[in-house]
């Protein structure tokens, strides 16, 4: 997939894939039922569980919230509720960040749509991925899950990319003052 690509290519593959309507999002911070369901989640866990098992939350660029101690999906690295990132491990990766962001601009750019969509194209439908990360054969398989892929995939071969949550549709690989 990847053939001597420079920082600026990559960085507007980051944007092409992205597209549009989610670059829109970027900044955005706006309010879907995934907040309020990982809200939810978050007050039901302190609720229940003794208080060195209780969710700790952490702010991160662009509205994000990380939640350590929060719950865990298996077979998964961890999942996104809105803006509200649930790491089965931490800390995170970087790269696991990031592939979560798009998840979060995919809740903002569609709402409840999206989490429907998502259900419906298949909870653990991820399609195969080669050694870069990069997945291949995407027909028939979630459709959100090979996007947060593809930018997760760019990242790890370019890893001096400016965070996603810091572009927007004007940015250019030299406004961030590198080359
Ligand atoms: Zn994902």
């Amino acid at each position: 997939m990847f053939v001597n690509q420079s920082a600026g290519d990559a960085l507007e593959l980051v944007k092409s894939i992205l597209g549009p309507v989610l670059l829109a999002q970027v900044g955005r911070q706006r309010r879907t039922t995934g907040d309020l369901m990982g809200c939810t989640i978050i007050f039901l866990k302190r609720l229940s569980c003794a208080k060195h098992a209780r969710p700790v939350l952490s702010k991160l660029d662009d509205g994000l919230v990380l939640v350590a101690n929060g719950w865990r999906i298996r077979g998964t690295g961890g999942f996104t509720l809105g803006s509200y990132v649930f790491p089965h491990d931490m800390p995170p990766e970087r790269l696991f960040i990031i592939h979560e962001y798009v998840h979060v601009l995919q809740w903002r750019a569609e709402g409840v749509k999206f989490m429907w969509r998502y259900i419906r194209a298949g909870l653990w439908n991820w399609p195969p991925y080669d050694e870069d990360g990069w997945p291949y054969e995407p027909q028939g398989r979630n459709p959100y899950e090979t996007q947060a892929l593809q930018i997760e995939a760019i990242y790890r071969r370019t890893p001096g990319l400016p965070e996603p949550w810091l572009l927007g549709p004007c940015l250019t690989y030299r406004d961030m003052g590198s080359n």
